[in-house]
């Protein structure tokens, strides 16, 4: 047993937190807070609330509203111009995944000269080292997805490559983090399940990925049990603040998860789809492959999937030796299904069943660390057959 445990984020967890962050001494003077081109945290009135926080607190703010769903390089380096061009101290990323990852990629280029790909390490990033420390980035969610707010991680997509990669390091962690259920309680039901089930195949994955350890298996497990528990009454009763909570927190605890171990090769698979298919919602694209991934992965690790199947309730014990492992995916499929995402196919975003080759190429050039966290190498033609198995 054989370890390292970084966490360096201060967390504010529970219903009313965000009214808390007024009592913190927060990293800056100036901040660039980042939210997404869309409406709801202007007409929820979330923005209005931070931006009285901050007005109590004498400290300025410029506002960068371009975020994009699945979030994009050119909008980084805009980000960034404006951060410096204002002379912004610290980031406030405030909304989803996307708005969160952008506002530490921002952070980075802020204080770093050249280009964002200068410094991505996968695909056609160059992997230059970081020079300078990121100015400090805060994070209030208002979904429960990524994880984001707990973990050093942010995806971009390179628009003129078609390439969506993960990049992080020490420094981008959030210094100071929000997660405030009465936040997500306006969250949509097709969104809630998708984002759901993006925070469980972190948990999943970072479960399965062969840099598990002692520390993040226990934060999946419970993460796992959570989700199973509490994700379809969030789904069906979008008010109910206590399930809200409880999704809250298994995402948090995925966070941690992706912060200790690692997300594995079913993360590149769908970062191929979503980056050549920008309308796909993140995790949308992972329940569409989920079925045919896990049901691949399952005879690989037998005792990690009975764990997996045991924290979703199903009692593996009971079953003959050679059913236990695949039960998690028979549990995976049903949770699917009672949060009414179980049809959902890559034909309603338009994409073809010919493009599985090329998807599977990008998925391994782009993503390619992620196919090292596996237990099991897969070739190319194992990574086209999950993905031919799960076209729809
Ligand atoms: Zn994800």
């Amino acid at each position: 047993m054989n370890f390292n445990y970084h966490i360096p984020t201060k967390l504010l967890f529970g219903a009313g937190k965000l009214n808390e962050l007024s009592l913190e001494v927060l990293p800056g003077k100036k901040a660039l807070i980042v939210i997404s081109s869309g409406k709801s945290v202007k007409e929820n009135g979330y923005l209005d609330r931070l931006i009285n926080i901050l007005k109590g607190n004498e400290i300025d703010y410029v506002l960068f509203d371009k975020i994009l769903p699945n979030p994009i390089k050119s909008h980084i380096m805009e980000g960034a111009l404006l951060a410096k061009a204002e002379g912004c101290d610290f980031v406030i990323g405030l909304g989803g995944g996307s708005s969160i990852d952008s506002s530490k990629s921002i952070a980075v280029m802020a204080n770093n000269p050249g280009d964002y790909w200068d410094y991505v390490v996968d695909g056609t990033g160059k992997g230059l080292p970081v020079q300078n420390r990121p100015l400090p980035i805060v994070a209030i969610t208002t979904t429960a997805g990524t994880g984001t707010e707990v973990d050093p991680w942010t995806v971009i997509t390179n628009e003129d490559t078609n390439e969506k990669i993960g990049f992080g390091n020490e420094y981008t962690f959030p210094v100071l983090s929000v997660v405030d259920p009465e936040l997500m309680l306006t969250v949509p039901e097709k969104l809630t399940a998708y984002q759901g089930f993006d925070a469980l195949f972190h948990s999943t994955e970072g479960y399965i990925a062969n840099v598990a350890t002692p520390i993040s298996d226990a934060y999946a497990l419970k993460s796992i049990e959570l989700i199973s528990k509490y994700l379809p009454i969030c789904v069906k009763d979008g008010n109910n603040l206590e399930a809200r909570t409880y999704v809250a927190l298994a995402n948090t605890l995925s966070g941690f998860v992706e912060s200790t171990s690692r997300c594995t090769s079913e993360h590149s698979m769908e970062h191929a789809l979503s980056a050549h298919y920008p309308k796909l919602p993140h995790g949308a694209g992972l329940i569409m492959l989920s079925e045919s991934y896990y049901t691949f992965f399952a005879s690989k690790v037998p005792e990690r999937f009975t764990a997996m199947a045991k924290a979703m309730g199903v009692d593996a014990d009971l079953l003959p030796e050679e059913d236990r492992a695949i039960s998690f995916v028979n549990a995976l499929v049903k949770l699917q299904e009672v949060c009414g995402v179980r049809n959902i196919k890559m034909s309603d975003y338009g994409i073809k069943k010919e493009d599985i080759p090329k998807l599977a190429e990008n998925a391994r050039s782009a993503m390619a660390g992620l196919f090292a966290m596996d237990r099991y190498s897969l070739s190319l033609d194992e990574t086209m057959e999950i993905m031919y198995n799960a076209y729809k």
